[in-house]
């Protein structure tokens, strides 16, 4: 069973809202409601009765994703949280336009996603960096393939490598960076081909906590300067917390959205944060049951193995 929620965690239906937020009145206001709410008329991402099956070695069906209902708003930072296995990465991959759904529809601004397009983007761990190029050009590289004219590359370069405070690297290569500093150059990379929405699989899972925190700082100051769309997969419910206005939790096999909660808590946030940490715990909860039901169906599996 899962206890009532409590203040400042307030589980919430899907619903039409935009957020609208500027971190310096969030600075003025802490304790107060932290986002300001004006209602959309079209949600950015929606999926509707999403399912989506793999086929397996045997000829079976793996159903990973079965009737997602979820809409994203415009400028939202929405964080998704689950089991291992429950489906996270696929649905990012289905938003990113990588991967088909089985039934139901995927949706960017009221229309079908067809396939990749660089109204969206997605991180991931590996980052997928060119240790072959220097900074600059590997935050280049996206818009070299848009045909985007040299000056204006350079501009942008300068731009996104200033945002992530990268700027007097430019001329380094890959390998003479910190783990930190690579995710940032990521970062630059995709925030220069000008998506619309950042779709980041686990980004800082492999980091040390110190350089994790110092991401979630700068991840937050950029998406509140850019007024991006966010969706940021997790396995980590405080990280999710520290960072979304909304965390949505899955189900193990099939994923299925178990609930929503809506996080009104001040920013900037600190995973330290007392309220941080009181909220993740009432998420924690209802995700250590999808937690059980992975162990036992993993022990089940053992059993007729
Ligand atoms: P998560 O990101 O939550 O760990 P995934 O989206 O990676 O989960 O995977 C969901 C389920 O689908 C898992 O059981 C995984 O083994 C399975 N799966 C993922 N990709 C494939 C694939 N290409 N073929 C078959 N099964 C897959």
């Amino acid at each position: 069973m899962t206890s009532p929620l409590r203040k400042p965690l307030v589980a919430v239906p899907v619903e039409n809202r935009v957020y609208h937020r500027s971190l310096a009145a969030h600075r003025e206001d802490r304790g107060a409601i932290a986002t300001h709410d004006h209602f959309s008329r079209t949600p950015k991402l929606s999926l509707r009765n999403v399912s989506l099956s793999y086929a397996t070695n045997s000829h079976n069906q793996l159903v990973a994703l079965k009737n997602i209902n979820l809409q994203v708003q415009t400028g939202e930072f929405l964080c998704i949280v689950g089991p291992s296995g429950c489906g996270k990465s696929t649905l990012l991959h289905l938003i990113a336009g990588l991967h088909q759904q089985s039934s139901g529809d995927v949706l960017v601004d009221n229309t079908a996603v067809q396939g990749p397009g660089t109204d969206r983007i997605l991180i991931f761990q590996e980052l997928g960096l060119f240790p072959w190029l220097t900074v600059a050009q590997n935050v280049e590289f996206g818009m070299r393939m848009k045909n985007i004219s040299r000056p204006q590359r350079e501009a942008k370069v300068r731009e996104y490598l200033r945002l992530v405070h990268l700027h007097q690297f430019k001329d380094n290569c890959i390998h003479q960076l910190s783990g930190g500093m690579r995710q940032r150059v990521a970062l630059a990379r995709a925030l220069a081909t000008e998506p619309d929405v950042l779709l980041m699989d686990e980004p800082f899972a492999a980091l040390d906590a110190q350089t994790r925190d110092l991401l979630h700082d700068e991840l937050e100051r950029i998406w509140a300067e850019t007024q991006r769309t966010i969706v940021f997969v997790t396995h980590n419910v405080r990280e999710a917390v520290r960072l979304g206005d909304r965390v949505v939790l899955l189900t193990f096999r099939p994923g299925q959205v178990k609930r929503e909660y809506r996080i009104d808590l001040a920013r900037p946030r600190h995973l330290e944060d007392v309220h941080v940490a009181g909220s993740a715990r009432e998420i924690l909860n209802d995700l250590r049951e999808e937690i059980n039901e992975s162990i036992e169906e993993e022990y089940g599996l053992e059993a007729n193995a």
